[in-house]
């Protein structure tokens, strides 16, 4: 029998905006005068990315990867496979890699380590959500506005099978 499911509210499109702010001040003072460099892992930091860029106070570029995901289920395969590349020479730039969420912390693993090889001057995370009961790769999240042990999320460009991804604020999907 299918049920319908159940979008608990975990964060208002307000909260959010309050915790970017907070976030961007941060990233600003931390790479004041430094060549920043953005890298967003698409497709479902895209809306966090830009919010957080409008906030920032110093000059960054901007550039988009895309790994294989989840696809339509909810656990991670462990297997990440870059689909589309940066577009701009991240030699000697601070790379800050935006991401949604991350979970085991593979996808952000296998990543760091393929900037690693292209001659970054530095490499930091930056995630929306910061889900760690499942973590397995030893990672740092350097940059988050929330943190939670558990809960498939979805909404503010989080998806579930590419749904939600549009929904303002962010809800805890209950099937
Ligand atoms: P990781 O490699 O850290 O396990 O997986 C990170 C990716 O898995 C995220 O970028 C996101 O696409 C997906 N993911 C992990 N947890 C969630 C979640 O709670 N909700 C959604 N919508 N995606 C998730």
């Amino acid at each position: 029998m299918m049920t319908t499911p159940e979008l608990v509210p975990v964060l208002t499109k307000e909260e959010i905006q309050q915790k970017i702010i907070v976030l961007a001040g941060m990233i600003s003072r931390d790479y004041a005068g430094k060549e920043l460099l953005l890298i967003g892992i698409l497709k479902g930091s895209f809306i966090f990315l830009s919010d957080l860029v409008r906030h920032l106070s110093i000059p960054a570029q901007i550039d988009f990867i895309r790994a294989s995901s989840y696809a339509d289920t909810m656990s991670s395969s462990g297997t990440i496979t870059l689909t589309q590349p940066v577009q701009i020479d991240v030699k000697n730039k601070h790379l800050l890699l935006v991401e949604d969420i991350v979970d085991t912390g593979l996808t952000l693993s296998c990543i760091k380590d393929y900037f690693r090889l292209q001659g970054a001057a530095s490499i930091k995370i930056c995630a929306f959500i910061d889900k760690y009961e499942r973590r397995e790769a030893n990672i740092p999240v350097d940059y988050t506005c929330h943190t939670t042990h558990e809960g498939f999320l979805v909404g503010y460009g989080l998806d579930y099978a590419e749904n939600y991804r549009c929904l303002p604020g962010i809800y805890h999907l209950k099937m």
